[in-house]
């Protein structure tokens, strides 16, 4: 059997179509232009091309973006002072810090110190805990992205045997909220995980999110089962860098009924799910109806 590809790119358009109507209609109808603040600090290359695609991405579909580059020796106090006047600020309803943080700062207080209601990445307390109780909340933008995927897929998800592979508070953990939330029957995997392609086999869809490169091959998987793939792994091949998943695509394609490959699958579905919920955002902040079919 040869998988069906799940396309994200594509997907991901679609997603920023409906962002870009709604908010054409938020202009239209109330004079109002959504905001999104992203904050950087430090020079991680990574991060800034993360940042400008962002930013790219947000002007594109009619919003405003706010970017606010500090240096890597900004103290605590004076990035707390910026979130302070972006919580303040009614032209902005989303604020982002991009993590990783350097380290001399701490990232949970600087998380927690944004506006929950402002809090487009889902990572803030306040949020977890809504999500984790089942109660409507801003959504971290990945899991939020790879569920989007998953019932436009499978349809409804109820019953499913749902395997989600790594723990972390960003992807992993709410991951496997969502997916209890849609009544699937989901098991957490980790580092620690006993038997891990076992428990993988009993899985209808399969979630990794560890960061290894290939480390889930084809004899893991369930014939027929639906998998995504979020990791993003820089691999040397020839003297140049290749992307590629967690998920070693040829023999897990060659088994499951579907897969998202690396680029081109989960990735474009997050900075799409980062402008859904601005517009979210700021539709809740004017007590507006907010866009279907961009959130759980
Ligand atoms: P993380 O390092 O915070 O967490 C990794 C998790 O994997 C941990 O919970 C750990 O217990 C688990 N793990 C590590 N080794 C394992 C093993 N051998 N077996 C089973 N579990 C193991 O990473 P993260 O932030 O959750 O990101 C995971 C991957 O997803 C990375 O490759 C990252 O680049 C990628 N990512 C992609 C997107 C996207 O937009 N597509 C967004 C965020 C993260």
């Amino acid at each position: 059997m040869t998988a069906q590809i799940i396309d994200g790119k594509a997907f991901a358009a679609t997603v920023r179509a409906k962002v870009a109507a709604h908010v054409a209609g938020l202009l239209a109808s109330h004079g109002i232009i959504p905001g999104l603040a992203v904050v950087l600090v430090g020079e991680d290359p990574a991060s800034q091309v993360y940042v400008r695609s962002k930013g790219k991405m947000t002007v594109e579909v009619g919003m405003a973006s706010f970017e606010h580059r500090l240096t890597a020796s900004t103290s605590e106090a004076d990035l707390m002072a910026l979130i302070d006047d972006l919580n303040k600020d009614d032209t902005v309803h989303g604020i982002l810090v991009q993590l990783p943080l350097p380290g001399h700062l701490n990232a949970n207080l600087v998380i927690n110190a944004i506006d929950p209601a402002k809090d487009v990445d889902g990572f803030h307390i306040l949020n977890v805990g809504l999500l984790g109780t089942g109660q409507k909340s801003m959504v971290p933008c990945t899991p939020l992205g790879s569920l989007m995927l998953l019932r436009d897929h499978l349809g409804p998800l109820a019953g499913l045997e749902a395997v989600v592979i790594g723990r972390s508070n960003i992807v992993g953990k709410p991951m496997a909220q969502l997916l209890l939330n849609d009544s699937c029957t989901v098991t957490l995997c980790h580092s620690r995980t006993r038997d891990l392609p076992r428990v993988v086999r009993r899985a209808d869809i399969v979630v990794a999110a560890v960061g290894r490169a290939g480390m889930v091959t084809g004899d893991w998987i369930k014939p027929g089962a639906t998998v995504i793939d979020v990791g993003i792994n820089r691999v040397a091949e020839g003297g140049k860098t290749r992307l590629v998943g967690d998920c070693d695509f040829a023999s897990c394609a060659a088994v499951a009924g579907a897969i998202t490959p690396v680029p081109g699958g989960v990735g474009p579905m997050t900075i799409a799910c980062l402008l859904a919920n601005t517009v979210t955002a700021c539709c809740r902040a004017n007590g507006l109806a907010e866009p279907e079919g961009l959130t759980p």
